[in-house]
């Protein structure tokens, strides 16, 4: 059969009938069923006469004539009850043999189509005996079909939606949200491999603030309990695992149950999702494949997603300072410039550099000086908001975009982080070392976004840092677009509040 004449058999269900019949085998039923009516039939006339002679003692009964009556008698009710189921029985298998064919049809298309078939895989169920019972197994065969289907669509909809895209929250997001976990099992969470430490990367029905956010790959012995392509079930408050208690208690309001999956690549655990529910319902045995197949699809997206991220921070972050490089801080730097000047917000810039850091180095090696680095950027990370950017210009010298904030706001906060970073020394070995910042502050002006590029800015910004050196160091100094004054200079400069009685 070509595939044109395949195509047509999809379409008409006469068609895919007749292709069917090709494969019928010769032994047929009803013509048994015939043969076996009309020899009882004929069995019976045989032995009537001999019934009726023996219960009525005449002869007459045994004579060929009432014995070729018996026989054409019983002949006919052979026919007859032939005729009879035909006409009964024959109906009804029509009706649903062509409900069968029809109904096949629909999903045949579906499946080509990749839809939902549009009418439902169900026939009426007319009596209730044999047959009622063949069409109530078809039906049922036609709902696992289409659950089938169902589940296919939902799948291939969820992989369609994570090829789109490989930032990890989103990836993770996606992940979390399409898991086939049926209720109560709907808290869920996802962590995923990200430099050697495992993040909560996604969360489904569940308060963020009570997340363990990060978990060092040493804790998680509980993984090494479940086969790579497996999941487990197990009951809280008895797991033997501090980690999974922890993270147990994050998934929701005392859980009973928590389940793991873990997603491999390259033979390396690369991430695992947890569900939880407060009532134990035992996942069915099917339930547990629908969501062991699902991990198996979205491994392999997961895997992409990481390896992405990884190779996207090594291009744009400061192995040193672990702050973004300069070519990934300028691009975000004019990011931030192009959506001030659309929604019509001001930003600030600080740009920042560490006093006679030569000394450092001379006195300490650079070694040391490194250190120094890498240890002022943690300390400026954790001063800073989440949405502050902070990147490294060149050497020691490094660059905070504020967003948002206008230029009273950046100088406030620039004179903050000078102290943050002169309070407390950098212990670094068994040197204690005073480390001290300058810094120059200049706000993108609204009003006069025109005239102002983020290159401008940062000259700007170089201009107030080279007074701020210049004027002794170790203070902020403010760029107020014609002027450049130091800290309290900008202060003073400010209007004075309104008072009360004014
Ligand atoms: P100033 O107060 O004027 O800034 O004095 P300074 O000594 O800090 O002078 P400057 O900023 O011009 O010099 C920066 C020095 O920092 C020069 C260079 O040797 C050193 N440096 C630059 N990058 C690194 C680095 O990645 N590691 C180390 N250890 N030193 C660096
Ligand atoms: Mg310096
Ligand atoms: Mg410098």
């Amino acid at each position: 059969m070509d595939n044109t004449s395949k195509k047509q058999n999809i379409n008409d269900p006469l068609e895919s009938r007749d292709s069917m019949e090709a494969n019928i085998p010769k032994r047929n039923v009803f013509f048994y069923l015939l043969c076996a009516m009309i020899a009882f039939g004929l069995f019976i006339g045989l032995i009537f006469p001999f019934f009726a002679e023996y219960l009525l003692g005449t002869h007459k009964a045994l004579s060929a004539q009432f014995k070729f009556l018996c026989l054409a008698a019983g002949l006919l009710v052979g026919l007859v009850n032939y005729l009879l189921f035909h006409l009964v029985i024959s109906r009804e298998l029509d009706r649903i043999i062509k409900g069968m064919y029809k109904i096949s049809t629909n999903i045949q298309k579906a499946l080509q189509q990749q839809l939902h078939p549009d009418n439902p895989c169900e026939l009426e169920v007319t009596s209730s005996d044999r047959l009622g019972e063949v069409i109530l197994a078809f039906n049922s065969m036609g709902h696992t079909i289409d659950e089938r289907q169902r589940r296919e669509r939902q799948l291939r909809e969820a992989m369609n939606t994570l090829s789109d895209s490989v930032d990890l929250t989103f990836v993770g997001q996606v992940i979390i949200t399409h898991i086939p976990a049926p209720p109560p099992w709907q808290h869920a969470l996802l962590y995923a491999l990200v430099e050697d430490e495992y993040q909560c990367i996604a969360m489904k029905n569940v308060s963020s603030d009570s997340v363990i956010k990060t978990l060092h790959a040493d804790d998680l012995d509980f993984l090494e309990t479940i086969a790579p392509d497996h999941f487990k079930t197990m009951e809280t408050g008895k797991t033997c695992f501090t980690a999974l208690e922890i993270i147990a208690s994050g998934t929701s309001h005392s859980p009973s149950h928590i389940t793991i999956a873990p997603l491999t690549g390259d033979e390396t655990i690369i991430g695992f999702i947890i569900t939880a529910c407060h009532e134990f319902v035992p996942l069915s045995s099917d339930n547990q494949l629908r969501c062991r197949t699902y991990c198996d699809y979205v491994q392999p997206y997961l895997r992409s997603t990481l390896l992405h991220y990884k190779i996207q921070k090594l291009a744009c972050v400061d192995e040193l300072s672990q702050a973004l490089n300069r070519r990934a801080g300028m691009h975000r730097l004019h990011e931030e410039y192009s959506a001030a000047l659309r929604h019509k917000f001001s930003f600030s810039v600080i740009l920042f550099d560490i006093d006679f850091f030569k000394k450092i180095n001379d006195a300490y090696g650079h070694q040391t000086g490194d250190r120094v680095i890498s240890e002022l950027c943690q300390r400026m990370q954790t001063n800073l908001r989440d949405e502050d950017i902070l990147f490294r210009y060149g050497g020691e010298e490094f660059v905070v975009i504020l967003p948002h904030i206008d230029l009273t706001g950046a100088a406030l906060c620039a004179e903050r982080t000078r102290y943050f970073i002169r309070d407390k020394p950098f212990r670094i070995d068994q040197n204690e070392l005073q480390v001290r910042i300058s810094l120059g502050v200049v706000s993108w002006p609204r009003g006069q976004e025109e005239d102002i590029k983020p290159d401008d800015l940062l000259n700007l910004a170089d201009k107030a840092l080279y007074r701020a050196k210049q004027q002794g160091r170790d203070q902020v100094a403010v760029h107020t677009g014609t002027r450049i004054l130091s800290f309290t200079e900008y202060l003073n400069s400010l209007e004075p509040l309104p008072t009360k009685r004014s």
